[in-house]
C-alpha cells in the first residue's frame, strides 16, 4: 500500500508515520530526513538541498523529483511505504513517480503547530525560519490537497488529538 501522509510542520505527522510503519509493517520515507541527510555531501545537489533547508525553502522541484524517484526505486519499496514530506505543492504531486492508496492529511491550525515547532527545536529552528515554512508549506499545498480530493484519496485527520487517539482513526481507515 502505498500512503501519502500530510499536515503541516509539528503536525505530529513523523510520529504518526513511524506508528503505522510499526503497526502495517510497511518501510516510513520522510523526504525531510532524506534531504537532511544529503546536505552534508559536499555533491552541487548536497549544496543547494543545504542552501534550501538554510533558508527554509523548498528544495526545487526538479532535485526533490530526482531523489524521491531514486529513493523510491529500491527494491526495499516495491511493497508499499508511508512517505511524509512529499509531495509539497501541485507541480510534485502531478509528477510523482507513484500513485497513492490513500492520502491522509492531518488539520492542525497555523497557531498550534506554531507552538508545537517552537518546543520542538531542530538544529534549523528559529522561529523565523518556521514562520516562513508554515507559510510556504499552506501556499503550496493546498491546491495538493484540492488534486486529491478531486482523485477521492483524500481523508482528513484533526491533528490536534492525542497521538494515540489520531493512531487509531488512521489505523481504522487503512483497515477499511
Ligand atoms: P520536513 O522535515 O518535512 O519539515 O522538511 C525539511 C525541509 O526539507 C523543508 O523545509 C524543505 O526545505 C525540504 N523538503 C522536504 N520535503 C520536500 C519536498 N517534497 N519538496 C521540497 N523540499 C522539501
Amino acid at each position: 500500500m502505498k500512503i501519502i501522509i500530510m499536515g503541516p510542520q509539528g503536525c505530529g505527522k513523523s510520529t504518526q508515520a513511524e506508528g503505522l510503519s510499526k503497526k502495517f509493517n510497511i518501510p516510513h520515507i520522510s523526504s525531510g530526513d532524506i534531504f537532511r541527510d544529503l546536505e552534508k555531501s559536499q555533491t552541487d545537489l548536497g549544496k543547494r538541498i543545504w542552501k534550501a533547508l538554510f533558508l527554509g525553502k523548498l528544495v526545487s522541484d526538479n532535485d526533490t523529483m530526482l531523489v524521491i524517484k531514486e529513493k523510491l526505486s529500491k527494491k526495499e519499496y516495491e511493497g508499499g511505504f508511508i512517505l511524509d514530506g512529499f509531495p509539497r505543492n501541485l507541480y510534485q504531486a502531478k509528477h510523482s513517480p507513484f500513485k497513492p492508496d490513500i492520502v491522509l492529511y492531518l488539520k492542525v491550525s497555523e497557531e498550534v503547530s506554531l507552538n508545537r515547532l517552537i518546543e520542538r527545536k531542530r538544529e534549523d529552528d528559529t522561529p523565523e525560519i518556521i514562520k516562513m515554512r508554515l507559510s510556504e508549506y499552506h501556499k503550496n499545498t493546498t491546491p495538493v490537497l484540492d488534486y486529491y480530493k478531486r482523485l477521492g484519496i483524500l481523508k482528513t485527520f484533526d491533528g490536534e488529538q492525542q497521538v494515540e487517539d489520531i493512531q487509531k482513526e488512521l489505523v481504522e481507515e487503512i483497515e477499511e
